[in-house]
């Protein structure tokens, strides 16, 4: 590459100089040859003033000069292309020739201020062509200031920027209304970045947000949906899989299911817009989630299914009730049965066999008849269905149960502290008889509430699990059970209540039975001494074949 910038070159350059300055191009204002003539030597004279003029005029932004009454004194082609003015129509033309009169007068007010203050100025003015066509002009005006430090001339450089801002305006125009459409939507809506983070959300999801109290909704919506479907994001992002209608579910602080969504998640394509991205296809994928709140109908379900539950309870306990009624009365039967056998087999040893007693044959009489109502009675018991065995969650009948009370519990003012342990693994039996198994131990904990003298009216239950067994914990603030009774409780026919009058005291029999039939036990803690505390524990793994036998 040669050097420009040697001695000799700035002399031709001086010379041309000289020349173009005393022979410069028809039309162009002295004022500007002056201004090209003083650029050009404090520049060393290197560049022609031609090579500046040249820049000017092929400029695609529409430039003009003007002196400091804003008279217009040069134009460049841009210019003329942009406005429709020739240059010989606006020279000496003030600039607001170009002015559309709808631009408000403090805008002026500001250019000029500004102006005159020796700093440029930019903004935006609407203007009108020759035709009278208006359009919007990205203006910047700028002081050429003097040797003396005066302002001598203004430079401006404007382009048509109409369609630039009708298209924002049109993008603006319908991000409004596709946020009001997403905003006015029933669903929670929200779009989420490869990342994970929030880039649109629509007003559902903002209460939502509010409703759990400032943790992100989209989260617990990932984070469940992994439980429910496994979603693994990064991989149904590069598979694009979509899913639509799982049911997930929202839990409180305790781990409590309170909220329920039906989810379906779209992924969608983004392209990218940075510069770098130009002249690729590159795109980023966002996730689409809308959720549908389902908690109301999911609570009717609940309240259908507590019902239906409750009416096969009742029905179950009638069945009971008078198991354990017509057992009682069997059992009390069968002692003066065994007393009248008894006195029987001492008369037959001491009377001599030729000697008839009339008592002894009334007593055969009564063995007979007693013997013929045992046999009845025998035969009337009901006969209880027996279930098949299947995967129970515990957490799940303890939870239903408590439905099922909450009735009574209300009614009888005790507060329920309920912690499931937050995975419990299933454990294999009846369903049905671990329900009945629950809601005897409750009933017993609401009834020992409701003994005399009990200050504190309160139930805790709690799950939790080891690798062989899952417990279950209920704790009530009643009077306890003396240390000399915690076995005689599990008795038929066993009762110290005082309150509930009527009942045979075969709860805890029943309850005994459904834990031996599962292999498990059940015992009242002997450590604890604010009430009772029973404790049932049920092995995870299934029952051996010999008790599969027993079971059905
Ligand atoms: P004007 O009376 O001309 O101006 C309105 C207000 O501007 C006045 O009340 C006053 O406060 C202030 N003002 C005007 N002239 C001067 C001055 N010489 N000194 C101090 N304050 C003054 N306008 C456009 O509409 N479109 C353009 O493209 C445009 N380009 C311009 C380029 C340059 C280089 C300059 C210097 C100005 C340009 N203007 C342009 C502004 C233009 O000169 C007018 O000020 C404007 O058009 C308003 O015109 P008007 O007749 O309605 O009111």
């Amino acid at each position: 590459m040669s050097n420009t910038n040697t001695p000799g070159n700035r002399e031709k350059m001086a010379v041309a100089l000289d020349a173009f300055l005393t022979s410069p191009p028809k039309g162009l204002p002295a004022e500007v040859i002056e201004a090209f003539g003083r650029t050009v030597r404090t520049d060393d004279g290197i560049l022609p003033p031609r090579v500046f003029l040249e820049a000017v005029e092929q400029s695609a932004v529409a430039i003009s000069i003007s002196n400091t009454s804003a008279q217009i004194l040069y134009v460049n082609q841009a210019f003329e292309k942009l406005t429709g003015y020739q240059s010989d129509e606006v020279v000496g033309e003030n600039q607001s020739i170009l002015s559309y009169k709808v631009t408000p007068i403090e805008v002026y007010k500001n250019l000029w201020k500004q102006l005159l203050e020796q700093n440029s100025w930019n903004g935006v003015l609407v203007n009108k062509r020759k035709d009278g066509e208006r359009y919007l002009a990205d203006l910047t005006v700028a002081p050429v200031i003097d040797d003396g430090g005066q302002t001598s001339y203004y430079l401006a450089l404007h382009r048509d920027v109409t369609e630039m801002h009708e298209l924002e305006q049109q993008v603006r125009n319908q991000k409004v209304l596709i946020e009001s459409v997403v905003d006015a939507a029933p669903v929670v809506m929200v779009l989420l970045n490869k990342d994970g983070n929030v880039i649109l959300d629509n007003h559902a999801y903002k209460k939502l947000m509010a409703d759990v109290r400032g943790v992100e909704p989209a989260n617990i919506f990932l984070e469940s949906l992994s439980d429910v479907i496994n979603f693994d994001k990064q991989l149904s992002c590069d598979q694009r899989q979509d899913f639509y209608n799982r049911e997930i579910s929202f839990k409180n602080e305790k781990g409590v299911e309170n909220r329920w969504f039906n989810c379906s998640g779209v992924w969608v394509d983004e392209k990218k817009f940075t510069a770098d991205d130009y002249f690729s296809n590159n795109e980023d994928c966002c996730l689409l989630l809308v959720a549908n709140d389902i908690t109301q109908q999911k609570r009717q379900q609940n309240q259908i299914k507590t019902n239906a539950l409750r009416a096969l309870m009742a029905e179950q306990q009638l069945v009971h009730g008078m198991r354990e009624t017509l057992s009682g009365a069997i059992y009390q039967l069968q002692a003066p049965l065994n007393m009248a056998s008894a006195v029987v087999g001492m008369m037959e040893r001491r009377q001599k066999n030729s000697e008839h007693n009339p008592f002894q044959t009334a007593l055969f009489d009564v063995i007979h008849s007693g013997e013929k109502v045992l046999e009845s009675l025998q035969q009337s018991l009901p006969v209880e269905t027996q279930e098949s065995i299947g995967p129970v969650n515990m957490n799940e009948v303890i939870k239903d149960v408590i439905d099922l009370t909450i009735h009574r519990l209300l009614e009888k003012s005790v507060l329920v502290d309920w912690s499931p342990a937050t995975e419990l693994p299933s454990i294999s039996g009846r369903c049905y008889a671990l329900r009945t198994l629950f809601k005897q131990v409750l009933d017993n904990a609401i009834d020992a509430i409701d003994e005399p003298g009990c200050s504190r009216r309160e139930i805790a239950i709690t799950t939790s699990s080891s690798d062989h067994d899952i417990e279950i914990v209920v704790r009530d603030t009643g009077p306890g059970i003396a240390t000399n009774k915690r076995h005689s409780v599990f008795e038929p026919f066993y009762s110290e209540w005082q309150h509930v009058k009527g009942r045979p005291g075969m709860g805890l029999t029943i309850t005994m039975e459904i834990v031996q039939q599962h292999n498990g036990t059940i015992e009242i803690d002997p450590h604890y001494t604010s009430g009772c505390s029973v404790i049932i524990r049920l092995p995870i793994t299934p029952p051996d074949p010999v008790n599969r036998e027993e079971l059905s």
